[in-house]
C-alpha cells in the first residue's frame, strides 16, 4: 500500500517516534511524505521514503494530487491544532480529497495507532481491490 506522512512542526517528533515504533509494519509498504517530515523520519528509522516538496512549498498539494489520482491508500497527517498555518487551505483541501476518495486518514496519533493495527491485520486490504495495481 502507498502511505503518505505529513507532520506539522510541533508534531514532527511525535511522527518520528511513531514511525520508530511501527517501523516493522511501515517497512512493508511504499512510503512518501512532505519534505521535512520525510527527511526526519528516514534519518531516524532508515525507512526508504519518497520525499515531496516541503509542505510550505507545495508538498501537501503534491500529496493531494496523488490522492486525487487514487495513488495513496492511507494518510497519516499529524496536525498541530493550536497554531494557524499559512498553507491551511491546502491542507483542508487535502482532507476533503481523502473524504472524496474514501482514503483512511489519521490526524492524530490515537487514530494513527488504530489504523496501523488495522493495516497489520489486513483490514485495509480492500484498498487493493479498489486499486488492483498494487
Ligand atoms: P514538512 O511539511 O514536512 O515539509 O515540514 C509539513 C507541513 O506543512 O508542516
Amino acid at each position: 500500500m502507498n502511505i503518505a506522512l505529513i507532520a506539522h512542526d510541533a508534531k514532527k517528533e511525535l511522527m518520528v517516534q511513531f514511525c520508530i515504533a511501527y517501523c516493522g509494519v511501515l517497512s512493508r509498504h511504499n512510503l512518501c511524505a512532505t519534505g521535512t517530515t520525510g527527511k526526519l523520519v528516514s534519518e531516524a528509522t532508515g525507512l526508504s521514503i519518497f520525499k515531496f516538496l516541503s509542505g510550505s512549498q507545495g508538498g501537501s498539494q503534491q500529496i493531494a494530487s496523488r490522492i486525487a489520482c487514487n495513488e495513496i491508500d492511507l494518510l497519516l497527517f499529524f496536525r498541530d491544532p493550536l497554531t494557524q498555518k499559512p498553507n491551511e487551505p491546502d491542507q483542508a483541501s487535502l482532507l476533503r480529497l481523502c473524504d472524496v476518495h474514501n482514503i483512511p486518514v489519521a490526524t492524530n496519533i490515537a487514530t494513527a495507532e488504530a489504523l496501523i493495527h488495522a493495516l497489520e491485520r489486513g483490514d485495509l486490504d480492500w484498498r487493493n481491490i479498489v486499486n488492483p495495481k498494487r
